[in-house]
């Protein structure tokens, strides 16, 4: 009879008390069924978050990103979301791997109108990834309530900015 060591238990049982979900032998299964059902058993709570946590990775997918309206969706606080992104690797990873997914489904949607020659798909990307060669939209926050001192500054500017 063939045999394997459960990672839990670390007793060597036969492959027969090694069982998934759907009752059938598979050799992924790392602990014996005894120990699954006991990890299960001891930790209810646990396993009532991990299948909040696929449902809110799922309303994740279909807000498209949109945090408010996932926690909404299936109750749960944003506070809940953002501890869970501490806590839980998996759940963070679920959440990345769907952001990029977004963005490359964004990408690929601008891409797309700015071949077609739409003029706000093109200024957004220059504005996003142009910014090196200058394409920066800067705000101004300087206080204009004494104008010579701002003249003086801008001068100032001007010439060290003159200088490479
Ligand atoms: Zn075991």
């Amino acid at each position: 009879m063939r045999k394997k060591v459960c990672k839990t238990c670390k007793k060597e049982k036969p492959f027969s008390e090694f069982r998934r979900s759907n009752h059938t032998v598979d050799k992924r299964t790392k602990s014996c069924s005894a120990c699954i059902d006991k990890k299960k058993g001891l930790n209810p709570e646990e396993d009532r978050i991990f299948k909040q946590q696929a449902a809110m990775l799922q309303a994740l997918e279909s807000s498209a990103g949109n945090v408010s309206k996932a926690c909404k969706a299936i109750k749960i606080s944003r506070q809940t979301h953002y501890d869970w992104l501490d806590k839980y690797d998996n759940y963070k990873k679920g959440v990345e791997e769907i952001t990029e997914a977004l963005i490359d489904f964004g990408e690929t949607a601008l891409l797309k109108n700015m071949k077609k020659g739409d003029t706000t798909a093109i200024i957004f990307f220059l504005k996003t990834k142009g910014k090196n060669r200058g394409y920066v939209e800067r705000v101004e926050t300087e206080d204009v309530s004494d104008p010579w001192t701002l003249l003086a500054k801008r001068s100032k500017e001007r010439i060290n900015g003159g200088n490479d």
